[in-house]
């Protein structure tokens, strides 16, 4: 057999192989038995910080109140945030509710059928657009998501390059060439499930695997050295005040940010100046209510590594609005609500929060169920 014939007869041995194996044991999804464009585009954005198992309830609760763009299009912001909650980054759910405005002008009740149409939509990038393109379209255009990038790293021993920003796009031209051009969403599907559940970050299933006999990592016995690893970032250390104002011990004013550090997150006022802090509280006659104490956060953020004090104030929420204003040049972004204690941790939206609330109160902290539900 001529060496080009021998590799596309490997390559269609695997698209099967790896068809079948998903026919099988392919995890039941609401999504997955009726690959409506709606309910695809709301689970992805969803779960692009986490997994399909966190988000199910998430999901369910999503498109029984909002069950088509129209009404997410026209869902007012407290029921998006409520909907949201506990998925953190609610920028997400803000650029769903753009996509629907989207797609109701220029599409009206139909949805866009094609992934470049899609890659217009707010909130689609090219893998959201993808899985909508393929699993509900038939589009033969690939998926590219860190479980295909391990998986592809594993089976064709690719070693750095993959951390590369240009290899998602090379790997997307690659996979276009050998997608199954009869069932691509099946395809990609599979390919992303074989990640999530067989040729798992740590020990990798290789004896239940589908493409097992055509894994060159498997095949040399060094499936732990792919994909190698990620490149160390560097770091930028940052020294903030996480401020927990109370009033009357049963309200805690916690604030919305809009925009910066955390944006689209509910928590706790976090301040870069602590001098400035203390002057501006002197200012409004609150000094004997701020309290400091030694409490400290340690906590990573992309390329931010925090080291946060935790200071007490009690006051109240306009109190606290004034303090903001006059210590923040762009005060605009920040909202102030109040909420009773017993709701504030349901309310945090972020690890760093919740790490700062667990400090005050650590016998109301109640721990996430999942790390991965928060950032
Ligand atoms: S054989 Fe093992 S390493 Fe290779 S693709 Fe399968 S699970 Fe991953």
């Amino acid at each position: 057999m001529h060496p080009k014939e021998s590799e596309d007869a490997t390559v269609e041995l695997c698209r099967e192989s790896l068809l079948s194996w998903y026919g099988q044991v392919k995890r039941d999804f609401p999504w997955r038995s009726n690959p409506d464009p709606y309910h695809v585009w709301v689970c992805e954005v969803m779960s692009q910080q986490t997994t399909l198992k966190v988000v199910l309830p998430y999901f369910e609760r999503f498109v029984e109140a909002l069950p088509n763009c129209r009404s997410l299009a026209e869902a007012p912001e407290s029921q998006l945030r409520s909907l949201w909650q506990g998925l953190g980054y609610y920028s997400r759910v803000r650029n769903l509710q753009r996509g629907a405005l989207h797609i109701l002008s220029n599409y009206g009740e139909e949805f866009p059928n094609a992934y470049e149409s899609w890659l217009a939509v707010p909130s689609c990038g090219p893998y959201t657009a993808a899985v909508i393109a393929s699993v509900c379209f038939g589009e033969a255009v690939p998926c590219v998501d860190g479980n295909v990038v391990r998986v592809v790293s594993r089976h064709a021993k690719r070693g750095a390059e993959v951390w590369a920003p240009s290899f998602r796009n090379e790997l997307m031209r690659e996979l276009g060439e050998i997608i199954c051009r009869k069932n691509p969403g099946d395809f990609n599907q599979a390919l992303m499930e074989l990640g999530a559940t067989v040729c798992k970050p740590r020990r990798p299933l290789c004896e239940a695997c589908p493409v097992q006999t055509s894994c060159q990592s498997h095949a040399d016995g060094c499936v732990h050295l792919y994909p190698p690893p990620k490149p160390q970032k560097s770091f930028r250390d940052v020294e903030l005040v996480g401020l927990v104002a109370q009033e009357g011990g049963q309200r805690v004013h916690l604030v919305h940010r809009r925009r910066g550090f955390l944006s689209e997150t509910c928590g706790f006022p976090l301040l870069t100046n602590r001098e400035e802090l203390c002057r501006r509280v002197r200012h409004l006659g609150l000094e004997g209510a701020l309290d400091f104490g030694s409490r400290l956060v340690k906590h990573t953020i992309t390329r931010n590594r925090i080291r946060l004090t935790v200071a007490e104030l009690r006051c109240s929420s306009s109190q606290l609005s004034r303090l903001i204003s006059s210590c923040s040049q762009d005060s605009t972004h920040i909202e102030v609500q109040s909420v009773g204690t017993s709701q504030v941790r349901d309310n945090l939206s972020s690890s760093l929060d919740c790490k700062i609330w667990e400090q005050v109160f650590p016998s109301r902290f109640r721990r996430c169920s999942s790390e991965s539900e928060l950032w």
